[in-house]
């Protein structure tokens, strides 16, 4: 039998909080300091090998559709392996789908961002339902009945998997269908219909159609698009009708997907479902975009937590692992494709926790945050994230390439951040928008990176960059949307690190995302950066 030796013990158990230094810092600086214990707790739960290995099994074992029963009624049902309820269960206890909405405090959406991206690093298809659950309740308030009936079973921390009527349950999950067959951006396009059903009480519609996408359809109810009036609308569809039957909702199938595996995402025909209108007719892409502005802010926070589990499974195996008669973590060139990737993690951290406290806040700049940033974010974020997670999988060599390292998960999971819920260009036109509609809105972003402007001038020469394109006619240029949004993106996460990060990490950011055109590959960081104090910073403590 062959000596196993060299090779890396597992980064188990794992400390996904207090061993992160950037996310603590993050959270006491958001004004989330006072979630701290609860966090810890919570990182040492997910950080157990036992939670590990559910999350392996979850994605090992995906769920299935049961459209019927035996004797050939429809069921719609989907089945899921114990791993997942389990992780489900996990995430609600600690509130992650509403705990903001049932208790709101200062920094309460930063501890929540801050549970989310510990959460995902561990399994992060239960993040779909649980980010859809938590944006829905801006746009449920909008109805105040269903506000008054549904939220108290939103709020709530049990997870009941059953599929009964919501008001068997004590707790509930909202999931959203906007996506057809024939467009998913362009959302204008939608055919499914609703018609008034006054008969079942005012507001009540009879909803037909169907959605090509709608995830984790085992939610207690959806918000769904559809035409009504003048256009599309809003509409709430539970899964059970009031009458108690099941609702008109027939799953056809499930996808089968690059990643995301362990959460169910269906097609779905509407077969005068029971719905009821959510604000008003023809007024449903704004009703329901306000949903979507906070599952975008997930979509940032979750790729930003998978990046960092990414980068800390990287610095670990380089930190064990001998070549050459030293430690993958000493040879040089290893060390500067690993700070590299240091960087990248902590500025999308900086930034998605910096943007979780603009949903705490009511003040302009705030706002700005929340409008202008958010698509800007979930853009940038989540079109570094696949890049990163494919180099610090092949830090690991052949290992990082085989299931039984979480990094080919990773690398399969943080594309849908980018696509769902509007893909890249989608965003960066958003932003462009925003910035047009929103009075202020770019002088409140240049009062902001002024500030590390006058830090660093490299920081000032993208700032001044900005400038001509917001004065000239490239603001309006949808051409240059991403070239832009990079480059705002940077210059917040530039800023941000200036003021709040060690001088190593900031100075490395600004000369290698800065200066030039920035990095074209990882392992491009130029010769006298602190390379040993970067990858310090970000190595994982048990
Ligand atoms: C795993 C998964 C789960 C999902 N879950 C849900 C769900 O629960 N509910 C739901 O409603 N949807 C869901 N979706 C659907 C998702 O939101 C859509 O796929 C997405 O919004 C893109 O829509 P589309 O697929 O129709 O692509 P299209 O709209 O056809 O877009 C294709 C490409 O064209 C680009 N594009 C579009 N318009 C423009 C333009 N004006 N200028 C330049 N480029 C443009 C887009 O950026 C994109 O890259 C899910 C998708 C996935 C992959």
């Amino acid at each position: 039998m062959h000596e196993v030796f060299n090779q890396p013990p597992p980064l188990e158990p794992y400390d996904p909080f207090t061993g992160d230094t950037v996310l603590t810092e993050a959270v006491a600086r958001e004004n989330a300091g006072w979630a701290a214990a609860e966090l810890a707790a919570f990182g040492a739960r997910l950080g157990d090998p036992e939670t590990i290995r559910l999350g392996f099994e979850a994605n090992r074992n995906p769920p299935a559709l049961r459209a019927f029963d035996r004797y050939g009624h429809r069921i719609d049902e989907v089945e899921f392996h114990p791993a997942w309820h389990r992780l489900m269960a996990i995430a609600m206890a600690a509130g992650l789908h509403s705990a903001p909405w049932a208790a709101p405090r200062r920094g309460a959406h930063v501890a929540r961002a801050a549970g989310c991206y510990m959460m995902v690093q561990v399994e992060s298809g239960t993040f779909c339902p649980i980010a859809m659950t938590y944006g829905a309740v801006p746009t449920l308030r909008r109805a105040e009945a269903l506000a008054t009936e549904w939220l108290p079973r939103i709020f709530a921390r049990d997870y009941d998997p059953r599929s009964r009527p919501a008001a068997d349950k004590s707790s509930a999950l909202i999931g959203m269908a906007m996506t057809e067959n024939q467009g998913g951006s362009d959302l204008r396009t939608n055919t499914s219909r609703a018609e008034p059903d006054p008969g079942a009480g005012p507001g009540a519609y009879r909803l037909r159609g169907h959605k090509w996408f709608m995830s984790a359809p085992m939610c207690d109810a959806f918000l769904v698009l559809a035409q009504a009036g003048p256009g599309p609308s809003c509409f709430f569809v539970p899964r059970f009708a009031p009458d108690g039957r099941r609702n008109g909702l027939q799953l056809q199938r499930l996808k089968d997907k690059l990643g995301n595996r362990s959460n169910a995402s269906s097609e779905v025909e509407f077969v005068d479902a029971h719905a009821e209108l959510v604000g008003e007719e023809g007024r449903g892409i704004p009703t329901i975009i306000e949903m979507s502005n906070y599952t975008r802010l997930d979509c940032a926070i979750g790729s930003a937590g998978l990046m960092r589990q990414a980068v800390a499974q990287a610095i670990h195996h380089a930190t064990h692992r001998v070549a050459f008669q030293k430690r993958l973590v000493d040879h040089g060139l290893m060390a500067n494709v690993l700070a590299d990737l240091a960087l990248e993690s902590e500025a999308a951290t900086v930034l998605a926790l910096r943007l979780a406290r603009a949903y705490d806040e009511t003040d302009d700049a705030s706002a700005v945050w929340r409008r202008v940033v958010t698509p800007a974010a979930k853009f940038w974020i989540c079109k570094r994230a696949p890049v990163l997670a494919a180099e610090a999988m092949e830090v690991l060599g052949g290992n990082g390439y085989v299931e039984e390292s979480v990094l080919p998960r990773i690398f399969r999971e943080l594309p849908v951040n980018s696509i769902w819920e509007g893909s890249g260009n989608v965003m960066c036109l958003d932003v462009l928008r925003a910035l047009d509609r929103m009075p202020g809105a770019a002088a409140l972003l240049r009062e902001e990176i002024g500030e590390g402007a006058r830090m660093d001038a490299r920081l000032a020469g993208v700032l001044a960059r900005l400038e001509r394109r917001l004065a000239g006619s490239a603001g309006h240029d949808e051409t240059q949307a991403r070239a832009f949004t990079r480059d705002l993106v940077l210059a917040l996460q530039a800023t941000l690190l200036l003021r709040h990060a060690p001088s190593a990490v900031a100075e490395a950011f600004c000369a290698a995302r800065l200066a030039g055109e920035g990095a074209q590959t990882f392992g491009v960081l130029p010769p006298g950066t602190a390379l040993r104090a970067i990858i310090e910073r970000a190595a994982p403590r048990a």
